[in-house]
């Protein structure tokens, strides 16, 4: 059945999830504060437009705090019973929060932020990990089929947003452990595409090498080959990672390679030149550096 959705954030990962929706048959209003146009997709002039006749929103936007602000225009205009979906990376109490509002006003709520990168959202290949309740969930199952190939539903609402921090913390962990390795590997006067052949063979692959190799010209097409044009931006990870500690503050849990690999994050987007970047330019990077 088709369905009115309202899109509101069609940036690097919103506009080919708004596309793929259109392209499956769903009327898509869509709002974003650039201007944006999308295939298929009925750009409006505000958030609340968007949402105004939508039976589901979804988001895509780039934190918590634009999230809160964006649910104070979208919530009034829903009608009851409709679906706030948010598939940003945000806090997970930005998240609970969100929910609370919008059970308050008779809206279901899901947090479902994605695994995949733009590739995914482009090719409807998304992982979504998603918080909230299931009669949400079930509302949401068919745009998950149509954007994505896998979805979870991880527990109560915030269930989403802790899977992807745990996820991202492992992610910024392993592109920094991929690229210092083949730094090394150049000073050690080994051939990248002979260290990509072994290394995603071998007990080192990851998807930081198997599907989004740093080095240009090595294994799939990734930013890499592309100037390290985002892709997904080195703030963007520095965003998640900061994330990831601060939720192991809250609790109490130990993680130092998290902390380590948002220090690092942070010199690069603050005072090297990462900012625009993708999070893989971590290469560049190290192969550019000596021992500290
Ligand atoms: P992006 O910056 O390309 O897109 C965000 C969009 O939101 C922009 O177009 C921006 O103009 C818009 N926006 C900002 N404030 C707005 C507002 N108040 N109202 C409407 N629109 C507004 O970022 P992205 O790469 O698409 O990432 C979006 C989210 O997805 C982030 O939370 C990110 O952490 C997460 N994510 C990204 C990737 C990736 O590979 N890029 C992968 C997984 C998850």
């Amino acid at each position: 059945t088709t369905r009115n959705i309202g899109f509101v954030g069609l940036g690097n990962m919103g506009a080919p999830m708004a596309i793929n929706l259109a392209k499956a048959g769903h009327k898509v209003a869509g709002f974003d504060t650039a201007d944006i146009t999308a295939e298929g997709v009925h750009m409006v002039a505000s958030a609340a437009e968007a949402a105004q006749d939508a039976d589901v929103v979804i988001s895509m936007l780039p934190n918590g705090d634009i999230l809160r602000k964006v649910a104070s225009e979208v919530l009034p205009a829903m009608q009851p019973g409709a679906l706030f979906l948010d598939c940003s990376t945000v806090d997970v109490e930005s998240a609970r929060a969100v929910a609370e509002k919008a059970t308050a006003r008779g809206l279901l709520f899901v947090d479902a932020p994605v695994s995949g990168g733009i590739g995914g959202a482009a090719g409807g290949t998304l992982t979504f990990m998603a918080g909230g309740t299931a009669e949400g969930f079930e509302k949401a199952r068919p745009l998950f089929d149509i954007m994505g190939q896998k979805a979870v539903h991880c527990g109560d609402a915030g269930a989403g947003q802790a899977a992807k921090i745990c996820n991202n913390m492992i992610l910024g962990a392993t592109m920094i452990a991929t690229c210092e390795a083949f730094a090394l590997a150049d000073k050690l006067g080994l051939d990248r595409q002979k260290m990509f052949d072994v290394v995603s063979t071998s007990s080192g692959y990851s998807w930081s090498m198997n599907a989004y190799c740093p080095a240009p010209g090595v294994g799939p097409e990734s930013p890499a080959d592309n100037d390290y044009l985002p892709g997904f931006a080195a703030e963007l990870m520095l965003k998640d990672l900061g994330l990831s500690q601060q939720a192991a503050e809250a609790v109490d849990a130990d993680t130092p390679m998290g902390a380590l690999a948002q220090a690092l994050y942070a010199q690069f987007v603050q005072q090297e030149d990462g900012r625009g970047k993708d999070f893989s330019a971590m290469l560049p990077r190290f192969a550019g550096r000596g021992r500290q």
